[in-house]
């Protein structure tokens, strides 16, 4: 059952296309791009917003556009220092709907891939920060910094690391997921508002299920900026939004 959401999700995303470094930032973002399958399917045509990094300052305006939309999203939280003033919002995000999900405490790739024990270390210390806020039990998705094809963590944890970190997750009986789709948006060019729906329409061009990684950190205000023109956009393609969660059941459902 496990498996079968994991390959249904692992289906319509994989492959790495390109990895960048962004050395400016305190928190490194890397994106990949991904290849979905394409293919008859019995499903809509769906798509996940999903934010990582947060939360920050810009968290609670990307909310406000989401409630005023009626869409649900996916935030893929962090627990660093510049985070912790705002944890108390994954309470309000998972009241209006939304999914919290695991990205990492510290997001640290020299730390937190230099050894599985030091993964899940970091991924205690994250839970820890958010239990105060929500039920943890639900709690039980994660995207791997970096995203789970990435080569930076070979150079502190050996080439395993991923594999093993990937096996060890499913074990735990949770679930990772990267993406398909990448707004770019927290990259060393700081994209406008309009390069950021850009590149999205690129890379979503002939996909019938878009996972759209976006971030939510104090630098991305292009992204609250440019999300209502997201969304507008996606639903004249005529896509439904789900979170993450919401996009495996019914993967396993519609199969
Ligand atoms: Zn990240």
């Amino acid at each position: 059952m496990v498996l079968g959401l994991l390959l249904a999700v692992l289906t319509a995303m994989i492959h790495l296309l390109y990895h960048r470094e962004y050395a400016e930032t305190e928190i490194p973002n890397d994106c990949f791009a991904a290849v979905a399958a394409t293919g008859e399917t019995a499903l809509p045509k769906l798509v996940c917003l999903t934010f990582d990094d947060g939360p920050s300052v810009n968290t609670q305006p990307l909310l406000d556009i989401l409630e005023e939309e009626k869409v649900p999203a996916t935030f893929f939280v962090c627990a660093q220092d510049i985070n912790q003033a705002y944890l108390p919002l994954v309470r309000t995000i998972v009241e209006q709907g939304h999914q919290v999900a695991m990205h990492s405490a510290t997001h640290r790739y020299a730390t937190i891939y230099r050894s599985s024990d030091a993964f899940w270390q970091d991924i205690k210390q994250l839970r820890q920060a958010l239990e105060p806020y929500l039920l943890l039990e639900d709690v039980t998705w994660l995207r791997f910094p970096g995203g789970s094809t990435n080569t930076v963590s070979y150079r502190y944890g050996g080439r395993e690391i991923m594999k093993t970190l990937k096996t060890q997750t499913e074990e735990k009986g949770w679930h990772w997921i990267d993406w398909n789709v990448c707004g770019e948006d927290a990259t060393a060019s700081h994209p406008d508002a309009q390069q950021i729906l850009r590149n999205i329409q690129e890379d979503a061009e002939g996909l019938s299920t878009c996972v759209v990684l976006l971030h939510d950190t104090k630098a991305t205000g292009q992204t609250v900026k440019a999300l209502p023109d997201i969304i507008q956009w996606f639903r004249a393609q005529g896509y439904t939004f789900c979170t993450v969660e919401q996009l495996s059941e019914l993967q396993s459902t519609g199969e």
